[in-house]
């Protein structure tokens, strides 16, 4: 946080050098697109082959094969969902920091949620989101974040001084997994990664750059549909925040289910190919 009484008086050229003009890190021009028209044409005739109900408070697991969509859907209220992904072996996971330096704070229709290093690759791309409509608040919020990580119980513990809370997003991610893959909980906490943030309203407050969340506009019926890249699994809980409008991390907060579909289409998608891995040589200039 930056201070409010800075120690070090500004030079005198701080306006000029403040005046620089800001560019964009990672032109999107430059970036392979998907062809969104033919991903949706794909969903004509598609069959649900799969639909589960992840609990309050709790996360569950689901297949996804490359080539297949699927959608989270908010019922019965509005609720916050965290989302992992990982592709089905396990090898590769959903890389939060680099698609948020590819597409921005908050993510919408023909965004792609990208894997690590060394592949570095869509696993998959947003398809329809129906909170599109809402864009930058007057706070600067918006909807379907990559900035916060996920709530957990070591921060809570933080700044509770030495709470023991069981059902943040992060432990639920971690038993869902190990549950779903004949895991160990030990086994399964360091594959539990930073989320994208379903439906949850965040922003920055401008003063400050302080993290800061807003009750969801998400209502019941909304959804946020993805298209599969690769042979995914995932993994989406639903957060104890709720709605995430006060807080996080106890019981205290409203909690409703969240549901997961998952749909395979009649045909692939026109022109549409698995992303190979990424394509640097990995020497990193070593001999
Ligand atoms: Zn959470």
């Amino acid at each position: 946080m930056k201070p409010e009484s800075p120690e070090h008086s500004a030079p005198a050229d701080a306006g000029a050098r403040r005046a620089a003009a800001p560019v964009i890190a990672y032109p999107p021009e430059t970036l392979p697109r998907p062809d969104l028209a033919a991903l949706r044409q794909a969903r004509a005739g598609w069959t649900r082959i799969a639909s589960l109900a992840v609990p309050p408070r709790e996360a569950r697991c689901f297949e996804v094969p490359a080539g297949h969509f699927f959608r989270i859907t908010s019922v019965e209220g509005p609720q916050v969902g965290d989302l992992n992904l990982w592709s089905a072996d396990l090898s590769e996971r959903f890389y939060s920091g680099k698609t948020r330096a590819l597409h921005g704070t908050h993510l919408s229709t023909g965004d792609r949620l990208w894997s690590g290093f060394p592949t570095l690759r869509p696993m998959a791309t947003i398809t329809d989101d129906t909170l599109d409509w809402y864009g930058f608040d007057e706070f600067g919020a918006s909807v379907h974040d990559v900035i916060g990580t996920r709530c957990d119980p070591y921060t809570h513990n933080l700044l509770s001084r030495g709470g023991q809370y069981h059902h943040c997003c992060h432990s639920n991610l971690i038993r869902a997994l190990a549950g779903a893959r004949g895991l160990t909980l030990a086994e399964a906490e360091p594959l539990v990664h930073d989320v994208l943030n379903v439906f949850m309203c965040t922003g920055f407050t401008r003063e400050t750059g302080q993290y800061f969340m807003k009750a969801s506009p998400v209502r019941p019926g909304d959804h946020l549909e993805f298209f599969a890249e690769i042979d995914l699994l995932g993994a989406l809980s639903a957060c104890p925040g709720g709605d995430c409008g006060g807080e996080h991390s106890s019981d205290k907060a409203a909690c409703f289910p969240l549901l997961v579909e998952v749909f395979r289409p009649a045909a692939l998608p026109a022109g549409w190919a698995p992303p190979p891995p990424n394509g640097y040589d990995q020497s990193h200039g070593g001999g």
